[in-house]
């Protein structure tokens, strides 16, 4: 069951300017209730742009983003209640912040959703502790903490609203590779245990080959490809056309399999490669 669609959506900045850009071209595509799509494009491909119209950030000027089948505009005035079931988290986060603590930032959400004190505690509680953010860090003031917890707390924010559908562009841009396994890591058991669907944006192909169940492709505007992870990956040629790699591993697999070794298609991870070589060598009788 499809719980976001699009049709024919376009997007143009600066329309009747001498800087007018079309961003995003006729794109059309359909997302089931608990995926987990992949995002990548060169930058400036359309990905920004596409993933705020799908929360109401953007108007588009043709097209439509239909949630459970309603078109999100179709009320224009309820635009905002959009942006509950959509929850955003930008490039980088931590402007997102803006109150006091942590706790008041976390807390705006169920707050406006009219819920009790001891409802907004719990779910505030539970959001921190879903990315990994100690009691004693909600008391702090956000502008106070390192760069990973800011984003964190942002993301704790954005998970409090408790969104059926969860947008990440870049969560983890700037972040040491450390702090990016961990908070990618925390993402998807928050996604494990809320069944939610989550659309990430992101450059990194070994993040994306790790997490997504289908990733589509952004080529200057248009929807090149919307596929699963597996098969996307298969394509190392048509990707590097529009300037996108492979995961490192998926490359070495693919330059022994152009070399002649029996290699499967689509080895997204170092475990995979690793059962494929062992494979390999067994036939080959070496072990
Ligand atoms: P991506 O997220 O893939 O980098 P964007 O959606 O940010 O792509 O940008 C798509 C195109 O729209 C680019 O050519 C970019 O320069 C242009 N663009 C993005 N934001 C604006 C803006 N606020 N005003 C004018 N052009 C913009």
């Amino acid at each position: 069951m499809s719980i976001i669609e699009v049709k024919n959506l376009s997007y143009t900045y600066g329309v009747g300017t001498p800087f007018e850009k079309t961003a995003v071209k006729d794109l059309s595509l359909s997302v089931n209730a608990g995926e987990v799509i992949g995002v990548i494009g060169h930058t400036g491909s359309g990905k920004s742009t596409l993933v705020q119209m799908l929360n109401g950030l953007i108007k588009p000027q043709s097209g439509q983003v239909l949630l459970d089948g309603v078109d999100i505009w179709a009320k224009p005035k309820e635009i905002r209640k959009i942006r509950f079931k959509v929850g955003m988290v930008f490039q980088y986060p931590e402007y997102q912040l803006f109150d006091e603590t942590v706790y008041k930032d976390i807390s705006f959400g169920p707050k406006n959703k009219g819920l009790t004190e001891k409802e907004i505690d719990r779910i505030v509680r539970k959001s921190a502790k879903f990315v990994g953010l100690s009691d004693k860090l909600l008391e702090q003031s956000p502008f106070d903490l390192s760069g990973g917890e800011k984003r964190r707390a942002a993301i704790a924010g954005v998970i409090a609203m408790d969104p059926d559908i969860l947008v990440l562009d870049e969560p983890t841009a700037g972040l040491d590779p450390k702090g990016r396994d961990l908070l990618l890591t925390q993402i998807m058991q928050y996604h494990r245990a809320r069944e939610n669907t989550i659309f990430i944006v992101s450059h990194s192909m070994e993040d994306v080959a790790r997490f997504a169940d289908r990733v589509m492709v952004m080529n200057k505007g248009k929807l090149e490809m919307l596929d699963t992870t597996k098969k996307v990956f298969a394509e190392a040629e048509r990707l590097e056309s529009m300037g996108l790699r492979v995961p490192q591993i998926t490359e070495i697999m693919l330059a022994l399999k152009a070399k002649g070794y029996e290699i499967g298609d689509g080895i997204l991870n170092v475990e995979q490669a690793f059962l494929e070589i062992v494979n390999l060598l067994k036939k080959e009788g070496k072990i």
